[in-house]
């Protein structure tokens, strides 16, 4: 208790840019004034409020998570964990890490930016099957991201009944709202052909005119996109498909970088009713919504026949 209370000082005195004194006698008078009737904790809430600092210290299960939340607080196990990659993008190179946690509500990814958090996962500190503690972590497109000014700890709390189970909310286009990771099942209404571009074999930047912005001149490599539009008679959303998104599609690529061969496969395609997992992003410039899929499964009747005669 002790320990948390601190924190949280250290944090509104952090937010507030004011000292740890001068935020603890604004908390001591508070209490006063409210003649002892809150906590400390309680009367740290109001003062934080009062001087505008919107966060909340309690920890959250991660199915309360909402999209936009920043400050988030959570403790869960980690049931997965995906190897340090390095990258070079824009001209900046760094290390993302990724792993999933989970409590007995839900799971979530938590993305790793920052070298210090990093580490901990090289040296084996933080690994499979470790109870975290994460704090002030921002909740994007799904995913726990952690920064330079997040915390992430080693528990000793010990976390029996987890869900493990991906959870896929199956909604339709319609009722999805910017950022919620889901699932539905639609039709390609429409496929258009691959527009071809070239990237850096060095930085995977985009190249013009022969030239990469960051390596000079460079014999590019060849890539391809292709937007779909997928309906699931509730609505229609478009979505951009790269490399491994187009081959989920089931082309491969020998097919996209042939007009004439991807026109046959599209004839194939066209009309296909998939399952697309993935989460909407609004597009600000364009004023709409694009679909960013993750996955795309075929439909498995009888699958979703025992997931509908189980409910
Ligand atoms: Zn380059």
């Amino acid at each position: 208790m002790g320990d948390n209370y601190s924190q949280l000082i250290s944090r509104i005195s952090e937010a507030a840019g004011l000292g740890i004194e001068d935020i603890e006698r604004r908390i001591e008078a508070k209490r006063a004034k409210l003649s002892g009737l809150v906590s400390k904790e309680g009367a740290a809430q109001i003062v934080a409020a009062e001087l505008g600092i919107n966060f909340d210290q309690e920890r959250l299960k991660i199915s309360q998570l909402v999209v936009g939340m920043r400050k988030v607080n959570v403790i869960g196990k980690i049931i997965d964990i995906s190897a340090v990659t390095e990258y070079n993008k824009n001209g900046k190179s760094g290390k993302v890490c990724s792993f999933r946690i989970a409590d007995d509500s839900s799971n979530a990814r938590v993305v790793l930016w920052d070298l210090h958090h990093i580490s901990l996962i090289e040296q084996g500190k933080i690994g499979k099957g470790h109870v975290v503690e994460i704090s002030n972590g921002s909740f994007r497109n799904g995913e726990i991201h952690l920064g330079g000014f997040s915390d992430i700890k080693k528990s000793k709390e010990e976390m029996k009944n987890v869900v493990e189970e991906r959870i896929v909310v199956y909604k339709k286009l319609s009722e999805v709202k910017a950022g919620e990771s889901f699932s539905t099942r639609a039709v390609i209404v429409q496929m258009f052909d691959p527009k071809y571009f070239e990237v850096c074999p060095e930085c995977g930047k985009k190249v013009s005119e022969g030239k990469c912005a960051v390596h000079g001149e460079v014999k590019g490599k060849k890539r391809a996109l292709v937007n779909i539009v997928i309906d699931d008679g509730s609505e229609t959303i478009r979505s951009v498909l790269f490399g491994e998104g187009i081959k989920k599609l089931g082309i491969t690529e020998e097919e996209v970088f042939s007009l004439e061969k991807f026109s046959e496969k599209k004839k194939e395609i066209l009309g296909e009713e998939k399952l697309f997992f993935g989460n909407i992003r609004s597009n600000q410039v364009f004023n709409t919504n694009e679909l960013n899929i993750d996955k795309i499964e075929d439909i498995d009747t009888s699958k979703l026949i025992a997931e509908l005669e189980s409910k």
